[in-house]
């Protein structure tokens, strides 16, 4: 069950997913940690291997590690401490993502030394997306991955499973997109705390079961919508999220409240909700996040799901393409756009942007965002924070500060 946001921190929260994910261990599943969101979960529930994504523990302080590059990230620390302090037990085997950024790599390639007795996979991403020519070589990719996957285990891809994952994956990223277009329109329906909760659930344990706690939010909020004739609406808000395309929605809601959007990388979007709703509980109760654009929750979430028919590996290549881009990525103009007509129709009165501590991307991309807020008339924040929110009372003050700043406006 899911224990409500503004109840507890970011401890507790990962304390919860850690004995899902143990639960789910000791039911029989062979799990892989994945450090990166945009992997492939259907490759590897084909190959009977839970994939689960590794979250930042704010209990691991991530302190200078003399086997990383100085330029290594804070996130990147964090999980390299969480293996040394002997916290990642359950994992049969860890995937990192090639051609990302900096830290994942030398993250992956020090791993590789330091602990020689895990099992390391790797995928090399395309750096452009959705030419033909980067699925050719993400599907090749991916085949790669596969034959490795069955070389460490002995599990053969199974067209079985792999059709069960497709339909898994579709479900949840149905549900989660719709409960993303209906938060847009009235964030009443569901706090951002508790929908960014459910996703977190999903990418630690992507099983029936965290599907069905998904889906049961998703039929309250259904029957909440259709007293007020709002399904049909929703559903097309989130086609036209999907495919990028929304210039004839807008939503002119009727509260002062302030409508906060959040934007930033791999952030985990669930504690974030927990630091911002205990600033907010003071100086603006009822200010709610009605978007995020975060590695962890939006960038994933919307994604065209693998279709069954044709080679499994380009329909994964193309699903995995088909993410909406985020900071390690090329597409920065395209980004901005998008950012530009969210904050345009959907009537937001601030814009918090998140920046991973020493991460390159974030801090490359942060600019050209502020740039975009301001030129819109939007006001904005920047909040550098680490892996841990380890000075979380800074981070609280400044969310204060700029909340009552929105609120005299
Ligand atoms: S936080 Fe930034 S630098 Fe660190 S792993 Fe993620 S994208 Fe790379």
């Amino acid at each position: 069950m899911i224990v409500p946001l503004s109840e507890v921190g970011f401890e507790a929260l990962i304390d919860q997913r850690r004995q899902s994910l143990r639960r789910v261990a000791d039911g029989g599943h062979r799990i892989i940690g994945c450090v990166y969101p945009s992997f492939p979960v259907e490759l590897f529930l084909a190959h009977k291997l839970l994939p689960s994504v590794l979250w930042a523990d704010p209990s691991v302080p991530s302190a200078f590690e003399g086997s990383l590059q100085t330029f290594c990230c804070g996130f990147a620390r964090n999980l390299f401490s969480q293996r040394s302090d002997n916290l990642l037990e359950p994992l049969s085997a860890l995937f990192f993502p090639g051609n990302r950024c900096d830290s994942l790599q030398n993250l992956g390639d020090i791993w590789r030394f330091r602990f020689p007795e895990d099992k390391v996979l790797r995928l090399n991403y395309p750096s452009s997306k959705k030419s033909e020519a980067a699925i050719k070589y993400l599907a090749e990719e991916l085949q790669l991955l596969s034959r490795a996957i069955e070389g460490f285990f002995g599990h053969p891809f199974s067209q079985k499973e792999f059709s069960r994952a497709v339909g898994l994956t579709a479900q949840f990223r149905a549900s989660t997109q719709f409960i993303a277009a209906a938060r847009l329109l009235q964030p009443q329906v569901l706090p951002y705390g508790e929908y960014a909760e459910l996703i977190c659930q999903f990418l630690t344990t992507p099983t029936p079961e965290s599907l069905t706690q998904l889906e049961d939010t998703v039929a309250t909020i259904r029957q909440a919508l259709d007293e007020t004739q709002q399904i049909t609406t929703t559903e097309a808000l989130g086609y036209a999220l999907l495919h990028q395309d929304f210039d004839d929605f807008t939503s002119s809601p009727n509260t002062s409240s302030p409508r906060i959007a959040v934007i930033g990388g791999m952030v985990d979007p669930a504690a974030f909700a927990a630091l911002f709703y205990k600033a907010a509980s003071e100086t603006a109760p009822n200010a709610e996040i009605v978007v995020d654009l975060l590695s962890f929750s939006f960038r994933t979430v919307f994604a065209h799901p693998p279709r069954l028919q044709g080679n499994p590996f380009e329909e994964i290549a193309k699903s995995l393409l088909s993410h909406f881009t985020e900071p390690t990525q090329e597409g920065l103009s395209e980004r901005l756009i998008f950012l530009e007509k969210i904050l345009a129709k959907f009537a937001i009165d601030g814009l918090i942007i998140c920046e991973q501590s020493f991460c390159d991307p974030d801090g490359f991309e942060a600019p050209a965002t502020t740039s975009i807020a301001e030129k819109a008339g939007i006001p904005t924040t920047r909040l550098y924070l680490d892996a841990e929110f380890s000075d979380r009372a800074r981070l609280e003050s400044k969310i204060q500060s700029f909340l009552e700043t929105l609120t005299m406006r």
